[in-house]
This record gives C-alpha cells, structure tokens and sequence, in this order.
C-alpha cells in the first residue's frame, strides 16, 4: 500500500465507483430507451418484470416507483377493513411502518431478536388480535426473517405475510429468495442497494395473480385499461430508463452478493475486539450483507475513533418509529430490544467497490481501538 493510499479516506459508500463497473452497459440501456422515444410501460419494464419475477422465483413482478410505494399497494390491494392492524418489527426503516399508515391501517410494533435484529417470531404470536390481518417481515440488513416461524403463526391466525426486500435482492432462507417467502413481496431499487437504479424504483413481486392485477392497475391510475378506472389508484411506475439499467444489472447481483460475503467474511474472522457484538455468521451464505452491522456500548466515541482514521461509518437507524414526531401517539411505547439496537448499532462499510486495502485499514483500526 502506498503512503496516498493509506491516507484516502474511506467513503461509507461511493455510488460512483459502485456503478463504474456497469457504465458501459448503464449508457447501452440509456441509449435504448432514448432512442425508442417510448419511456413509461413499455417494453423495457415488461422485460425486467419477468427477469425480476425469474429471478425470484415468482409468477409475477410489477414494477412501481419505489420501496415505500411496493409495500403501500400491496396492502391497499387487499382492501382490509380501515384500522386493521399490520404486525411489523419496531426495528426497522420508517418506509416498512409508513406504508401501513399510508395504506390507512394500524402498524402494531413486535420487539426485534437481539442477535439478528429481525421480528422476533415468538413474540409474533402475542401481538395478533381479531384485528390483525397480515404480519410485515422486514429482510433488515440483507438477513431473511424466519419465513418457516412466520409462515405458521399466519398459518395458524389466518393472515397474509409480506415481505420487506428493499435489503434483500438474492438473500435467501432454506433454498428460497426473499420477494418468494410470503404472500407477496415489496423491493426497492433505491441507488444503495444490493441492485440499484440510477433513480427510484421498486417492484412488487407475487405468484398470487389477482394481487398482481390489482397492483397493475393500481399503480397506474387504478386503470387496466386507458380511461377505464376500476380502482382510486395511483401514479407510481418503474419508468423505461430504470427498468432498462435494473435489467443490465441484475445478472450481476450474485456476483455481487459473493463479493460481499466475502468482505463480511473477513470482518467475522478477523475483527476480534472483545467489546464489539459481530452480526451471526450462521447465514453468511445465504445473506445478501446489504449492511454490516456491529454493536457497541460506546458507539458515538468508536465511531469518532475511527472517522479520525478516515474510515467513514453511518447509524441503520438512529431513532425509532416510536420514538420519531410522526408517531407521537407511540411516545410512551417501551421497546427495550429496540431502543437499546438504535443506541449501540453502526455500520461498516461494505459494498463492491471497497477494495481489500480498505478492509485491511478497518479491520487493523477496530482491533486497536482501546477496551473498555
Ligand atoms: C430502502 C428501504 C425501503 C424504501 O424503499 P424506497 O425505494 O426508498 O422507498 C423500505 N424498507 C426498507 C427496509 C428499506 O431499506
């Protein structure tokens, strides 16, 4: 390593050097749908649905504006009564709790499990009331959720699952791809993905085909048909252009997946610093590692360590939904799991375009950051 590059810092994530292995295929996209002078429900998009669905392992795919709007459609589309309530983990991003307000119904908070940081399935079963109607599991970080534990709490309780896969593109559980563990599946193709647009994007992915019909019509206008509005619809579609670069990146996810397994390989086998709670290594195989996530009693003075050093960390996520002005109602709600995942959780940088000297750099900063 030479001295310069000991001394560059190390970007959390740099969308630039992400997306400089693809440009030459991101501009052939671009350069297609400019030319065919047909940029909204076209051919492009139909073609990345049934790669995406392909990929899956679903019937179907749709592709809609982004993560928030996935997950808010598919529960309009099951038009349950106003106020049901949505089983969700308290620990998550805000999109996943939004999207059940959105839709006008009850996001009911379930405590996270410590050591994954996903819904802890045994304390699903608790939650459920005669008001309930589906439980919305989030792929948090890129690990799938319990989708064996999930699937018959909703068996047993009669309720829909859908899944949160906006971290998830190619994460698996038992052999099956998240956006194919539930009744249906909401993805985002948000630039920081695992697979990411030049935009906003997101999908819905389901082999229920009346679901797929409704989110059809349902993001464009409620309509099937032009001026013909079977549904209060709304305007939220994957435009030619996104759909277009998404469909020149997807057959390198898994490669891409592999370079992060690898990366968070070596984090769990060489980061050894006695104070620091790795993330399971149990699925390493089978997680897509949208994040690394450590934990530490003191983390604002760790991080400030290490951005010292250059090395540049972030918080998945700071502050709660309970905790947020939006959901004042839930100011008194006491989630210790949550709270205390919120006050200890950072992130490492952990992406394609970080190179083995960086991850050097991390790993020989962490282990020599003083013990408390
Ligand atoms: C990114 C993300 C979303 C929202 O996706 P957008 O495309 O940004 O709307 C939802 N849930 C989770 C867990 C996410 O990480």
């Amino acid at each position: 390593m030479t001295a310069a590059d000991k001394a560059a810092a190390i970007a959390f994530l740099d969308l630039h050097r992400v997306n400089e292995p693809h440009l030459e295929r991101i501009h052939r996209a671009v350069g297609r749908v400019v030319q065919s002078g047909w940029y909204i429900l076209g051919k492009e998009l139909r073609s990345f649905e049934e790669r995406f669905a392909a990929y899956c392992g679903t019937r179907h795919c749709l592709g809609v504006a982004n993560g928030l709007d996935a997950l808010t459609l598919i529960l309009r589309a099951w038009e349950f009564p106003a106020g049901s309530e949505i089983i969700v983990p308290a620990n998550t991003y805000i999109a996943s709790i939004l999207a059940i307000s959105n839709a006008g119904l009850k996001p009911v908070l379930v405590e996270p499990d410590l050591r994954t940081y996903l819904i802890d399935p045994a304390r699903i079963r608790t939650a459920v009331t005669d008001r309930t109607r589906a439980i919305l599991c989030v792929h948090l970080y890129g690990k799938c959720c319990d989708a064996e534990a999930i699937g018959a709490v909703a068996a047993e309780c009669g309720l829909k699952v859908i899944e949160d896969a906006a971290q998830a593109h190619g994460a698996s559980f038992k052999g099956r791809r998240a956006g194919n563990l539930g009744d249906a599946a909401g993805f985002s193709f948000y630039p920081s993905k695992n697979l990411g647009a030049l935009g906003d994007g997101g999908a819905v992915t389901t082999s229920d085909p009346e679901l797929a019909r409704r989110i059809e019509y349902l993001r464009n206008y409620g309509s099937g048909r032009k001026y013909v509005n079977d549904y209060i619809g709304v305007n939220s579609r994957l435009d030619e252009m996104q759909a277009a670069i998404l469909a020149e990146k997807l057959p390198f996810v898994d490669a891409e997946n592999d370079r992060r397994r690898q990366l968070a390989r070596r984090y769990l086998n060489e980061i050894t610093h006695p104070d620091l709670s790795l993330p399971p290594a149990d699925t390493l195989e089978s997680d897509a590692w949208h994040l690394f996530v450590v934990r530490h009693a003191d983390r604002e003075r760790l991080m400030d360590y290490l951005s010292e050093k250059g090395i540049q960390t972030a918080v998945h996520y700071p502050v709660p939904a309970h905790h947020q002005k939006a959901y004042a109602d839930w100011r008194d709600l006491s989630l210790p799991v949550t709270e205390r995942i919120h006050r200890e959780v950072f992130s490492l940088p952990l992406n394609t375009a970080l190179r083995d000297g960086e991850v050097d750099r991390i790993i020989d900063a962490l282990n020599a950051f003083p013990t408390t």
